[in-house]
């Protein structure tokens, strides 16, 4: 007898997985889209909805696999914008947190990748709680499913946006099989030219993905110009300093064409100077002249602990503008519900007895 902690987690497999593991058990390859489909389009929770299986199959399936959810345990909708953030509880008790956000050209979801996070960026609300574990490519998916189960009709998720909870290059393989069951064509069938994975620069994983050569967006999260600033925020930067990170950023692009995304938070004092934007300018035009690298601004989210406040984004916009390079002003949404990703998981954390 397997006890139901063995039993493998049907929604992590893709159909060439599936359609593997159901020959072992002497079921016909069309079983394998069959089930996906279920699993994925029609989203049942339980074996004995899938109503054109035996119901000994189903038995079989239900002894060997399990269809695990993941629970809302709490949901603010903002008052000021259509920005609804999501707790969520996996099946061992670990809360993460993720956020729908309705733009212009669409509603796009932000998930996690991981409970807690190693990274230990100073301006980050998940970084003084530590890692805990990477989160499996199903809890991924179940993420997205949960808000698609929660969302209106007018309101479906057209774009994701890996900028939650973690750091998804140091949970890679979970990853990229996210990728590849949320953009297959017999389950979500989202296109990847609607997903950014954010990363705070790992470089050689950023190497490896460049490999797979999905349509993504990298966004690479940069926050300084100079290593000893940028060492100072992000303790990663020691390991990759920026010309790593920035040759890195070049290959990634030279090899998919893809532009690659910077991500900016305006922290006053630290980085927002006058003399920052120049370093910005000085680092970014050798290295990308010609491709007009991205740069989105945000002004950082205030954190209690970390003693940093916000610096105005639309000045160094400004300060930018006069170096020649491109940047944009990030809506922020949800202020008024913690809708920066891990502040309600930090708050919950802290609450609970
Ligand atoms: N680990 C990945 C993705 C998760 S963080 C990364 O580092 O990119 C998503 C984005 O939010 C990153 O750009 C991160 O630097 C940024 N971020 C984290 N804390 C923030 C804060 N308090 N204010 C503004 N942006 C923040």
């Amino acid at each position: 007898m397997q006890t139901p902690t063995e039993k493998t987690e049907i929604l992590g497999l893709l159909p060439d997985q599936l359609k593997s593991v159901l020959s072992d058990m002497g079921a016909p390859a069309f079983r394998a889209k069959q089930i996906f489909r279920w699993l994925h389009v029609r989203r049942v929770t339980d074996f004995s909805e899938m109503t054109d299986q035996s119901k000994q199959f189903q038995n079989e399936l239900d002894s060997r696999f399990c269809i695990k959810r993941i629970n809302i345990v709490q949901k603010l909708a903002s008052h000021m914008d259509d920005t609804v953030k999501y707790l969520y509880r996996l099946s061992d008790g670990n809360l993460v947190e993720a956020v729908r956000m309705v733009y212009h050209h669409g509603v796009t979801a932000c998930i996690s990748t991981q409970v807690g996070c190693k990274m230990g960026c100073k301006f980050c609300a998940s970084a003084p709680l530590g890692f805990i574990r990477n989160l499996t490519a199903a809890e991924m998916l179940g993420q997205i499913y949960a808000m698609d189960a929660d969302s209106p009709e007018d309101a479906r998720i057209s774009g994701i946006v890996l900028m939650g909870i973690g750091e998804p290059l140091d949970n890679y393989d979970n990853v990229i099989q996210f990728l590849k069951l949320i953009s297959h064509p017999d389950g979500r069938n989202m296109s990847l030219r609607h997903l950014s994975l954010s990363t705070c620069g790992i470089v050689p994983m950023i190497d490896r993905l460049a490999e797979e050569n999905f349509p993504l967006t990298l966004s690479v999260s940069l926050h300084a110009a100079t290593d000893e600033k940028r060492s100072e925020l992000m303790p990663v930067n020691r390991k990759y300093p920026l010309d790593q990170l920035l040759a890195a950023c070049q290959r990634y692009f030279r090899k998919t064409g893809r532009r690659i995304t910077f991500e900016y938070a305006v922290i006053a004092g630290e980085n927002d100077t006058p003399a920052a934007a120049a370093a910005l300018g000085a680092r970014l035009r050798p290295v990308f002249s010609g491709q007009r690298p991205h740069i989105n601004l945000i002004p950082v989210n205030p954190v209690s602990g970390t003693g940093f406040s916000a610096g105005s984004a639309r000045a160094f916009q400004k300060l930018l503008e006069q170096e020649g390079l491109n940047a944009t002003v990030r809506r922020t949404l949800g202020d008024d519900i913690k809708a920066a990703c891990g502040q309600l998981r930090r708050d919950n954390i802290k609450d609970s007895p």
